[in-house]
């Protein structure tokens, strides 16, 4: 029997993970499959930062809309917006966004394919064989050969659990959301060029909530890891509070966010993972499709310096990299999670300290750039004062 084709790297998974480490391993000369399984638009808000949009060169035309603004809400309804100064956060939709990320990829020579992945299996001479079916159920089996295999399959990554260990440990917010019709006339308080962002128990007692603006449609939703929450019921009294009861229901839908980095990506002989697959989506914020794309592209550098070294500890920079630049700010997010998520007090002191100018030029800076600002180290100190004032109640009201 003929052995399947090898190819330097199979990537698994084409959303913005996989299709950006295949994209680029393509333009570097690598022979890639990208294996997708298709047929299911992402749920998600699809904000993305500028930084995203200059680093892998996201075209205008693909952003649905632009937010100049971002309003914060309180518990008890008081409203801070935080202008987005010289500047906008880049809204996308999905089905758009991540056909053309894997268009991309095909034009610079990844080969795409249909499939659902499987398993992986060690042939004799020790190159992995990739096992997918050409549907999801009942499926053809068909299966290639992968001098590298990068899993980028998603939040619930069947490659991360079969082949790296500690990926069972991954722990989720649930994130739910409403695709809406923007009606013609409506007497709703929005803005398509603003972000609305609830910070209320009611809606979310651990998360957020938000309503952001998708040009003809909206993306309304929240996340929650409390189990026996109802993310559909808060989403209806978000829409509510929002005043779009009335708004045309497009779409409902939901999927797990894996808030915190694995320990490992790779398995030590031929597999990295990247994206939601290794647990890169951003505490407080959910932010992923950002950090999904460099991983990806982390991974693609790993993979390839392990093709040309024959080193399987090449893998591991992937992991290494990405820490060294974002770990200490995931870090710093999850412990405000843990913080100012916790009570409607909190939340209510969080929205206060927002007005803060100091603390919007921080926060945006490190959406917006990724970059922590370090021009004004003063700033820090403010801010670890305001900060400390309000946790002690000092702060006036
Ligand atoms: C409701 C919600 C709102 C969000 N809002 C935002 C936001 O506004 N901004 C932001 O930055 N992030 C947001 N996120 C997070 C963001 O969507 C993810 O972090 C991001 O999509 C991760 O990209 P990825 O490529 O790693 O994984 P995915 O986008 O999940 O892509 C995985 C790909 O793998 C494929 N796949 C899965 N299993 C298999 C298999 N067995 N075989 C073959 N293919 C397979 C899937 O078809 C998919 O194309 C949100 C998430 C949710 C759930």
């Amino acid at each position: 029997m003929s052995q399947p084709e090898t190819y330097d790297v199979v990537v698994i998974g084409g959303g913005p993970a996989g299709s950006t480490a295949a994209d680029d391993l393509a333009r570097a000369g690598r022979s890639v499959l990208l294996l997708d399984r298709a047929g299911r638009i992402k749920p998600c808000g699809g904000a993305i930062p500028p930084r995203a949009i200059k680093d892998f060169d996201i075209p205008d035309e693909l952003l649905v809309a632009k937010a100049r603004c971002a309003r914060m809400i309180s518990p008890k309804d008081e409203k801070v917006d935080i202008p987005i100064e010289g500047g906008f956060v880049g809204m996308v939709d999905r089905e758009q966004f991540d056909e053309w990320l894997r268009q991309r990829a095909a034009s610079h020579g990844a080969e795409r394919r249909t499939g659902l992945y499987r398993r992986i299996e060690r042939a004799s001479d020790g190159v992995a064989q990739v096992f997918f079916a050409d549907k999801e159920e009942d499926g053809i089996e068909h299966s290639v050969r992968a001098r590298c295999v990068i899993g980028a399959d998603g939040a619930k990554s069947q490659v991360a659990h079969q082949e790296v260990p500690g990926a069972e440990k991954t722990k989720y917010v649930f994130a739910y959301h409403e695709i809406l019709r923007k009606p013609q006339n409506t007497t709703a308080d929005y803005d398509e060029s603003r972000c609305d962002v609830y910070y209320r128990g009611s809606l979310s007692p651990d998360f957020y909530g938000w309503v952001f603006p998708h040009g003809d449609t909206l993306s309304v939703g929240l996340g929650s890891a409390e189990r026996g929450f109802s993310l559909r019921k808060a989403t209806t009294r978000l829409r509510e509070a929002a005043g779009m009861t009335d708004f045309e229901t497009v779409r409902q839908e939901g999927a797990p966010l894996p808030l915190k980095p694995l320990p490992r990506w790779d398995n030590g002989r031929d597999v990295v993972l990247a994206g939601d697959a290794a647990g890169v989506v951003a505490p407080s914020s959910g932010e992923g499709i950002y950090y999904a794309m460099l991983g990806g592209r982390l991974a693609g550098e790993a993979a390839a310096e392990f093709l040309r070294t024959g080193k399987a500890s090449a893998l591991a920079t992937a992991r290494k990299r990405f820490m060294k630049l974002h770990g200490r700010v995931f870090w710093i997010l999850a412990m405000m999670q843990h913080f100012w998520y916790s009570s409607d007090k909190r939340r209510e002191s969080f929205v206060k300290i927002c007005r803060d100018k100091d603390v919007q030029k921080l926060t945006f800076d490190a959406y917006m750039h990724k970059e922590l600002q370090r021009r004004d180290p003063m700033a820090h100190v403010r801010i670890f004062l305001k900060d400390m004032a309000h946790l002690l109640g000092l702060a006036k009201a």
